[in-house]
């Protein structure tokens, strides 16, 4: 006998008949014996909409009358599955955050968790009860609802799965796994069977919307194996886990239980930036503190810097990157230190991509990076900036080239699939 975390996505959970789905998988593992902390996040397009209600009617609104409109997409869908598993002869009953419950500090919109109670949660798993727990919410400080972020469930059923010390959390979703890339782009992408914490955290921030990053640094912080699975999968047709062997799906989990390792796992990539270009900029001490001073103290996070080598000696070009969204703030920002910084031209762009190759392989191997290089100079490909870590190298360059791109590197590192 095993306890589960069994999460499903607001597509799981869309309809009525999914619903239904979701309680037939459930009952495939109470049938098996195992205790189950079912997690669900509202149904799909219920978070946007209940966001998009809460902006008409204030385009600026208290943050914690915010978390009450957006909370209450899941606590439909967990009241709606706890009748369901009712229905068909399963004990279940359904916890909202506050009532478990799941604490989180005060920060509304997108609160941390700092603990979690599991003594009665643990209580009734032991009584044979299935504990349907509605995800994304929590309760803060001030003892008001709070909301954990977009994709949130993720992060409230990893906490979870510590907080009850459950054998493994399974995330339920429409994809059956964690691909070498994107399936759409590169058709010979692979499923990975197992991907190492420290990759799929970089996957995740990098734009490979399986799973919520926060969700991924909560899981390796305490162990929790997580299994990526899909709920389309007819319900029946997945044996009753069997904890001796992965099922089918991806596990997330530490770098030492994965037998193969490759030194690539991965290629991911980001639209969500913009490149900054400040054209002929003094090349003296300060002036990157006087660039990016100002941007930090505007809260705006920069990716990738290049610092072009002046040809005169006494200028040069500086490029960075910041997330889309925030461009026209850091532009503005920019201009208003235009004086201290003194520069000639300003340039803004969006059409640029961020590709990034992932391994944890790359720190016992040299080569990955010039690799790279090579595979994308032979499609005719120009890199406008490079940044580094010890398991990823991301390059920016025009989105008119990230398939050409993709296709390329996942070929160059033997990751096609037949
Ligand atoms: N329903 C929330 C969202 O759409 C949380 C989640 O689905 O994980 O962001
Ligand atoms: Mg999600």
């Amino acid at each position: 006998m095993a306890r589960l975390v069994m999460k499903f996505g607001g597509t799981s959970v869309a309809d009525i008949e999914r619903i239904r789905n979701v309680a037939l998988h459930v009952k495939r593992e109470t049938d098996a014996g195992h205790e189950v902390v079912v997690v669900v996040s509202a149904m799909a397009g219920t978070t946007n909409q209940l966001i998009n209600w809460t902006r008409e009617a204030a385009t600026i609104h208290d943050a914690r009358e915010y978390d009450v409109v957006v909370a209450s997409g899941e606590q439909v869908t967990a009241g709606l599955l706890a009748i369901t598993l009712q229905g068909m002869g399963i004990a279940a009953r359904s916890w909202l955050g506050w009532q478990l419950p799941l604490n989180t500090d005060e920060v509304h919109g997108s609160a941390r968790i700092t603990s979690i109670e599991g003594d009665d949660l643990m209580d009734r798993l032991s009584q044979g009860q299935v504990a349907v727990v509605a995800g994304f919410q929590g309760i803060g400080p001030d003892r008001r609802i709070t909301t954990l972020g977009r994709g949130g469930s993720d992060t409230s059923a990893v906490a979870l799965a510590a907080a009850v010390h459950a054998d493994r959390c399974d995330i339920y979703t429409d994809v059956n796994g964690v691909y070498t890339t994107d399936p759409r782009i590169v058709a010979k992408a692979r499923k990975l069977d197992r991907v190492s914490y420290e990759e799929m955290l970089e996957m995740a921030s990098l734009g490979a919307k399986v799973l919520q990053t926060r969700s991924v640094e909560t899981a390796m912080i305490h162990g929790v194996q997580l299994q990526v699975r899909s709920s389309f999968d007819e319900p029946q047709s997945l044996a009753p886990t069997d904890m001796s062997q992965v099922g089918p799906g991806t596990l997330v989990c530490d770098e030492d239980e994965i037998m193969e390792q490759q030194i690539v796992s991965g290629i991911a990539y980001s639209k969500d930036e913009a490149k900054v270009t400040l054209i002929k900029v003094a090349d003296k001490p300060g002036v990157a503190a006087n660039i990016f001073g100002p941007l930090a103290d505007a809260s705006i996070n920069v990716d990738m810097i290049v610092q072009n080598v002046s040809d005169d000696g006494t200028h040069t070009d500086l490029t960075f990157t910041v997330p889309n969204d925030d461009l026209p703030r850091a532009l503005k920002v920019i201009e208003a230190a235009k004086d201290e910084i003194a520069y000639r031209d300003l340039v803004g762009s969006q059409d640029v991509v961020k590709v990034s190759v992932i391994g944890v392989g790359m720190r016992s191997h040299a080569g990955v990076a010039a690799q790279m290089f090579k595979a994308l100079a032979e499609k005719g490909i120009n890199i406008q900036a490079i940044t580094t870590s010890e398991i990823k190298v991301s390059i920016l360059i025009d989105a008119a080239y990230t398939e050409l791109a993709i296709r390329a590197l996942h070929t160059a590192y033997g990751l096609d699939g037949d």
